[in-house]
């Protein structure tokens, strides 16, 4: 791996810096504390910056030379609903809020990049430092870009990062195609007859529809969906009946839960057959039902001329380190919606070994301190390459 000298005079302060933001955790489209660090910082650094896109969300340009090429690079910056249960010097202040995503991290590293950048010589084009808020299923890429992000700032190409555990921090993972999947909702409510829980001839039992919905729902894929593609359908939540009341057959129960594919294909068919199995079982059981299937996020899909851009870079800070097969995770991002608007390649940093477990969202996950030379390497390395002269 090969760091310029010149990132180890800025880790002190960086770090600190991922450590402020470690401790004051904020939610989605709430990042106010945040963005406003990564805002003063940005000018700091010579940028034009942008407030209140999305929000909360934050674009830091830097134009250089005259060239024309234009580059997005995109960072998050929200945290969890969860409480912080490792005990660090820098555990969050705020009850029942932490960084378990790591999106504490990029703040700290692009500012490093960007400062960096702004110093350099022998540049000529535009990089937009894009610090969008509400990654975490709240629609904080969809909102940016609804708000006229890609016309107020249009790239040629847009990079994301992601911080991995389970690689080395001086590790890289750049790979063509999908990274990460859909992240879609769906709901059923079958809509019976409640009864006495002793006479259920004489009512329309949604409890028993819903179990049969269920061992039809979680064969899907295989029986239905090809396997090969992937994707994944689970029930994460029943609304029904009452404990109190165990002799009452209720009017109805409403389930709902997740589905994941990484090709249009498979989250059209996704939708379709959780459909039909929701029409079938009511029919089966003579009752009505609502069905909704509600798309949210879709898959994350490299580019490959975006990508070739990216593992060029990879390749010169991390030299063999860079993993150009790696599976891609099950989880969703937004930047879909960047990459929607631009080719878009989206790449995994070594976060070191999963510490005592923990993996991402999990009440003890913390970025890794050793990944922030690594991540401001990669940001410089990247624009350097994309805006050479
Ligand atoms: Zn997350
Ligand atoms: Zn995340």
């Amino acid at each position: 791996m090969s760091f310029p000298d010149e990132i180890e005079p800025d880790l002190p302060f960086l770090t600190s810096l991922r450590h402020n933001l470690h401790a004051h955790p904020e939610l989605g489209f709430e990042e106010e504390r945040t963005s406003g660090i990564v805002a003063t910082l940005l000018e700091e650094a010579g940028l034009t910056v942008h407030r209140g896109l999305g929000k909360t969300g934050v674009v830091g340009t830097l134009q250089v030379g005259n060239g024309t090429r234009r580059i997005g690079l995109r960072a998050d910056m929200d945290a969890l609903a969860m409480p912080e249960k490792a005990n660090r010097p820098y555990k969050s202040t705020i009850p029942g809020k932490m960084h378990a995503c790591g999106h504490d991290g990029p703040p700290p590293f692009r500012f490093g990049a960007a400062r960096r950048l702004a110093a350099k010589r022998g540049l000529s084009g535009r990089v937009h430092f894009i610090s969008q808020p509400a990654e975490e299923g709240r629609g904080g890429a969809k909102r940016m870009v609804e708000e006229g992000l890609f016309d107020l700032f249009p790239c040629d190409a847009v990079y994301g990062l992601h911080n991995m555990p389970g690689l080395a921090i001086d590790e890289m993972a750049v790979v063509e195609g999908p990274q990460l999947a859909s992240s879609d909702s769906w709901r059923i409510t079958f809509r019976g007859t409640g009864t006495h829980g002793a006479k259920p001839h004489l009512g329309k039992d949604p409890i028993t529809a819903r179990a049969t919905l269920l061992s039809s729902v979680q064969p899907l894929v295989g029986r239905f969906v090809d396997p090969l593609p992937a994707a994944v359908v689970s029930a994460c939540s029943r609304q029904a009946g009452d404990p109190k009341a165990l002799n009452v057959i209720p009017d109805t129960v409403e389930i709902g839960g997740t589905a994941r594919a990484y090709t249009p294909e498979v989250r059209n068919q996704l939708e379709e057959e959780i459909g039909r199995l929701a029409h079938g079982t009511a029919a089966m059981f003579n009752m009505a039902v609502d069905y909704q299937f509600e798309r949210r996020i879709p898959p994350v899909v490299n580019d490959a001329d975006a990508t070739a851009r990216a593992l060029k870079a990879a390749t010169e800070v991390f030299g063999k380190n860079v993993l150009t097969r790696f599976p891609p995770s099950t989880a969703g991002d937004d930047f879909s919606f960047f990459g929607q608007n631009a080719p878009g390649c989206y790449v995994w940093l070594g976060n070191g070994p999963a510490v005592d477990g923990a993996l991402h969202h999990n009440t003890a996950y913390d970025f890794n301190d050793e990944a922030i030379a690594s991540g401001v390497a990669f940001w410089t390395t990247l624009v350097e390459q994309e805006l050479a002269v």
